[in-house]
């Protein structure tokens, strides 16, 4: 099969040719892929900062963000069936008996640090025409969202990242979802970033009941703003507003989602959370230099307000679960704001120009089919 990835020990990104999988397991589904997405993490990985191919290969098949259809199923697969849709998560679990998470389908947090993730760490991806997985690995994708399920994963991160705010606002005695509203009526949530995750990320809080506001770099007018706007949610200029502005503007501010991966904006706006407020952040920047941050009022601010600074790393069945949930609710409420996230879709021939180019648009998708 024809398939993209990169040979790590020699600095290339390239066509390969990869053997076509077949079942091997009776919990084995087989998958044409149709999208795969491209995101920040493919781009890095093909400048070789991180990424490693499975043991015995000197190549990784690049993909993590994917839509494909059954194809074949194994005799013990109960929950799918040939021609139905379906999206794989990201992270398999670490083969250590020990490690609890791993052993409670909770790998997300596993605790060993030797898991493994499909087209980024030691388990070849979806950038390629055909695709095996257990079948407790995929999410069934109704035919009405086969345009766009491919925003799916990167919706996840919004998804557990929630999760983990409504379990860190139980230590409030009141926290909790009052009769009849939305968990997060009320309260008001700033996106920082204007990216897939973070446009995602605020159409997940706005449905989710949250005053929403989206805080990014770009002046007004801008296609951006103009999306974000289109669906209900303020986009705020951080070169027009200031962080000490921001808050005087939002109000209070119960949440913090950041979608930006840039650790000084990160910092900065840390100063803007509100009393009780809660941080998500889900970027992960290259390493680089130790910057100065306004470390004293952060902390005075942790202290003295309460606030939590969770981080979030991929997602389990129930974020996968919930982003289809959500994205039905997006293509229901806001069918035209939801299909301009995808920027375009590519051959696979047009690999080079979307891994190595110049970035732009905010998802570029390869298109199988
Ligand atoms: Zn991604
Ligand atoms: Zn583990």
């Amino acid at each position: 099969m024809r398939a993209v990835g990169v040979v790590p020990s020699r600095k290339e990104v390239r066509m390969l040719e990869h053997p076509a999988p077949s079942l091997s397991h009776a919990n084995h589904v087989k998958i044409r892929t149709l999208d795969v997405g491209i995101c920040g993490t493919d781009r890095e990985i093909c400048t070789f900062v991180y990424g490693a191919p499975p043991g015995g290969s000197d190549y990784l098949v690049l993909g993590h963000e994917a839509l494909g259809r059954v194809v074949e199923v194994g005799s013990g697969v109960k929950k799918f069936k040939v021609g139905d849709y379906v999206v794989p998560s990201v992270r398999r679990p670490c083969p250590d008996p020990g490690c609890v998470p791993c052993r409670q389908d909770r790998q997300d947090f596993c605790s060993t640090w030797t898991f493994t993730e499909r087209g980024i760490n030691q388990y070849h991806g979806y950038m390629t025409e055909y695709f095996v997985d257990d079948e407790k690995y995929l999410t069934f994708v109704p035919p009405e969202l086969r345009d766009i399920a491919v925003l799916v994963e990167p919706l996840t991160v919004a998804e557990k990242g929630l999760a983990q705010v409504w379990k860190t606002q139980q230590r409030l005695p009141w926290g909790g979802a009052k009769p009849g509203e939305p968990r997060g009526a009320g309260l008001n949530a700033v996106v920082l970033g204007a990216g897939p995750v973070g446009i995602l990320g605020a159409m997940a809080l706005k449905v989710n009941g949250f005053k929403t506001f989206v805080y990014s770099r770009s002046k007004k007018p801008n296609p951006k703003a103009d999306l974000v706007e289109s669906f209900g949610v303020e986009y705020i200029s951080s070169e027009e507003v200031n962080v000490e502005d921001l808050a005087k503007k939002v109000g209070s501010i119960d949440l913090i989602y950041e979608a930006v991966g840039v650790p000084g904006i990160t910092f900065d706006v840390m100063r803007a959370l509100g009393i009780n407020g809660v941080y998500v952040m889900t970027g992960i920047p290259a390493p680089k230099p130790p910057i100065p941050v306004a470390a004293s009022e952060i902390m005075r601010n942790v202290v003295l307000k309460n606030q939590a600074i969770v981080g979030t790393v991929n997602a389990d069945g129930d974020a996968f679960a919930n982003a289809i949930s959500d994205l039905g609710t997006f293509h229901q409420r806001w069918p035209k704001a939801v299909r301009q996230l995808i920027t375009a879709r590519h051959t696979l021939d047009n690999f080079e120009e979307l891994l190595v180019g110049k970035a732009f648009g905010i998802k570029n998708v390869i298109a199988f089919e």
